[in-house]
């Protein structure tokens, strides 16, 4: 979101969360091109809403107004669409460092999530929990305590949203403290959350090795991988050039896949018509002639944030960046559920699905 509003015009420093109430029709005409593009996920824009980021533009009280009217640009278009797009609530790092290396606790980095996160799930309309997100994305998370924070601040408010989470990664394959991948897979295993990525970092050949570094320790728990499209060249000017192309990346869509990944995207540089040539690829039949994508899946129920909402659990919503695709886990809940809609799933039974067909993950842990 953040690179195409800046090559549609809007300055670097501005703040891009802003826009949701500044101006709305720039972000909503983003998010029209990702759902046209063939996205099943689309997210918020609001990576950057919290109120340690939101102080920089004096905007730090109004972390809550943002967020809802990211989250109503948003539901507007998907509506608009008639299509079935989930929309996630996008939340990224604080832009601080977190103590013993910075100064901010993490008891306070814990609060600020929160208060972004409650507003995601609030949605433009408290009245209306289907107006709201129906998934967090958790993104570009450099510090593995940082992203434990966000994650302890979303299930402060609820056990069922779902929640996908993201670290980024340095060019040498480390955090930026310096964690390899397989350290920080066994770290993440450990969050409560529904799917463990990789986004921006350098490109989709790092991201393919991240991943399958990844796949390696959690086996079968549903993986993510969204990279940029290549590291960024700096031109004349001051004009940054991402090099991935679309094709590149509809080539790696497969990669990504066979690596174990349930969910292809792209960050920074990446545009629609990067996912969709991902989605293309994902809808060509395989060699044995079975359908590469599922159209469906099941989702754990929608945040009950308090006992008034009684609602149905996942919409058919609409969003743009992220595409679910089969893997074995996948196949293997279809089957188990035998549901070929969005439907509402109970916490108990969804998790057993969605965590561990096969054995429980920490005895998989211990044996590597
Ligand atoms: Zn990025």
């Amino acid at each position: 979101m953040g690179t195409v509003l800046h090559s549609r015009g809007v300055p670097i420093d501005q703040c891009f969360d802003a826009l949701n109430r500044e101006n709305p029709a720039i972000v909503a005409a983003i998010h029209r091109g990702y759902i046209a593009a063939g996205s099943d996920i689309i997210e918020t824009n609001s990576f950057g809403a919290n109120r340690f980021k939101l102080a920089h533009h004096g905007l730090d009280d109004e972390v809550a107004e943002l967020n809802r009217a990211a989250v109503k640009v948003a539901r507007d278009e998907i509506a608009k669409s008639g299509k079935e797009v989930l929309l996630a609530g996008s939340v990224g790092p604080l832009g601080v460092r977190l103590a013993p290396l910075g100064r901010v606790k993490q008891s306070q980095a814990t609060a600020a999530f929160q208060e972004q996160v409650s507003a995601l799930l609030e949605g433009p309309d408290t009245d209306d929990r289907m107006a709201a997100v129906d998934l967090i994305i958790l993104e570009t998370m450099p510090d593995f305590k940082e992203l434990a924070s966000a994650v302890t601040a979303i299930r402060n408010i609820t056990s069922s949203i779902p929640v996908i989470a993201m670290m980024t990664f340095t060019r040498d394959d480390r955090t930026i403290l310096g964690d390899t991948p397989s350290a920080v897979a066994k770290q993440m295993a450990e969050l409560d959350v529904d799917a463990l990525g990789v986004n921006c970092s350098s490109g989709p050949v790092q991201v393919l090795r991240l991943i399958s570094a990844l796949h390696e320790v959690l086996g079968d728990f549903p993986l993510v991988a969204a990279p940029n499209a290549g590291w960024p060249q700096q031109l004349e000017g001051g004009r940054v050039l991402y090099p991935a192309t679309p094709d590149y990346f509809g080539e790696f869509a497969q990669a990504f896949i066979e690596a174990g990944a349930s969910i292809v995207g792209g960050c920074c540089g990446t545009t629609a018509e990067h996912i969709a040539a991902m989605r293309a690829v994902i809808d060509s039949p395989s060699p044995s002639g079975e359908p590469k994508s599922m159209t469906s899946m099941a989702l754990r129920s929608k945040p009950a944030i308090d006992e008034r909402w009684t609602g149905p659990s996942v919409t058919a919503g609409a969003r743009s960046l992220w595409r679910w695709v089969p893997s074995p886990w996948r196949s293997h809940s279809a089957r188990a559920w035998g549901s070929s809609s969005f439907r509402p799933q109970t916490r108990e039974s969804s998790s057993r699905s969605w965590r561990r067909p096969r054995e429980p993950r920490s005895k998989r842990l211990s044996n590597t």
